[in-house]
């Protein structure tokens, strides 16, 4: 009996994760084929394809579910399902995994440090030092300290709550924005992102995207933040409207941002580029090697527990 088809949506994938499905799947790399042919590609591999491997970036098009009547299983290398049609995968009994837990450290890690980044100003002074100026005994403008500061955060899901950890152990204190007050947390709750924006110097994105968060922080939550306040992304782009933040840091409303995501990726707004009261990360919130090993161990997981018709370990449905 022939081992059960996968398909690769995107490159680059975990290299130790494609290692291992080659041995115990037959792989279809998807991405490997030219997009003039990419309909005929499915269409020839209908039969054999029972999995799909992708990252939550790419998620799959309704296209690519409707071309495979053997699909059974969408393993997510990551969290976050705004590119995915679960409605569509539910009625076709298509199951869906994905890898929380994994990589909430890394991303957490991350928010903490472009808040520190941007309010230190690490970049501005690394580069100052590389260019010589510190050795010139030239002067560096004065940055900002993080230990103190009020965080506010919106979403406080698995990442949110990491987050809130590390910068209490900053003696920062911690507020948050979600649609329900939780009973499990001490941290201020605000029912609008306006207000917990208004009582915030660090505002950390951290939130699903849905049709409810687009543009969450839009130029009335920045008119909030002021400033002196500080913005961090680590949610999607699509959470932040970037042509309000782009023209609020310029205008000095807004005192900083650090963005790992924007609304059009690959591309962050030309104008982002050139300011330095931002710092810049190409969406790699989770992307250290040990937590790309853990990702690639629950797909591996997930997949086989799936094929063996045993319980999935992180089902999304
Ligand atoms: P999670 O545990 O599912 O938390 C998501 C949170 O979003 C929930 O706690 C939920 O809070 C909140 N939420 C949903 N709808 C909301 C709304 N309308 N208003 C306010 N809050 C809302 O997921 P997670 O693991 O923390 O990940 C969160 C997000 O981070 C992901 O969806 C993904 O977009 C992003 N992410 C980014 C990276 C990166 O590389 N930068 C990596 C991983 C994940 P309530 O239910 O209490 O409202």
């Amino acid at each position: 009996m022939s081992s059960p088809g996968v398909l690769i949506v995107q490159n680059p994938i975990i290299p130790h994760l494609e290692t291992e499905l080659w041995k115990y799947y037959t792989l279809f790399r998807l991405w490997n084929v030219p997009s003039e042919k990419r309909t005929e590609f499915l269409l020839s591999h209908a039969q054999e394809i029972q999995a799909i491997v992708t990252n939550p970036v790419i998620g799959v098009s309704d296209e690519i579910i409707d071309a495979l009547p053997q699909l059974e299983i969408i393993s997510l290398c990551g969290v976050g399902l705004d590119k995915m049609n679960l409605t569509k995968c539910k009625e076709k009994r298509i199951r869906v995994t994905n890898t929380p837990d994994a990589l909430t450290d890394d991303v957490a890690d991350l928010a903490i440090a472009l808040a520190i980044a941007v309010l230190r100003k690490i970049c501005i002074s690394d580069s100052f030092v590389r260019h010589g100026h510190y050795q010139n005994n030239r002067f560096l403008e004065l940055s900002h300290r993080f230990s103190g500061k009020s965080v506010g955060i919106v979403g406080l899901g698995r990442i949110g709550k990491a987050v809130a950890k590390r910068a209490e152990a900053f003696g920062c204190h911690v507020s948050y924005f979600a649609r329900s007050e939780k009973e499990d947390v001490g941290y201020k709750f605000y029912s609008s992102v306006v207000d917990l924006a208004a009582h915030s110097q660090v505002l950390v994105v951290a939130c699903a995207l849905t049709e409810e968060t687009r543009h969450i922080v839009n130029r009335q939550v920045i008119n909030a933040l002021g400033p002196q306040g500080v913005l961090v992304n680590v949610g999607r782009g699509g959470h932040v409207d970037e042509a309000e933040l782009v023209e609020a840091l310029r205008d000095g409303r807004l005192g900083g941002a650090g963005l790992d995501v924007f609304e059009r990726e690959p591309h962050p707004s030309d104008e982002l580029l050139s300011m330095d009261n931002v710092v810049l990360q190409p969406h790699i919130g989770c992307c250290t090697r040990e937590t790309l090993n853990d990702m690639a161990e629950l797909v591996l997981a997930n997949l086989e527990a799936h094929f063996l018709g045993n319980p999935l370990h992180s089902p999304v449905i």
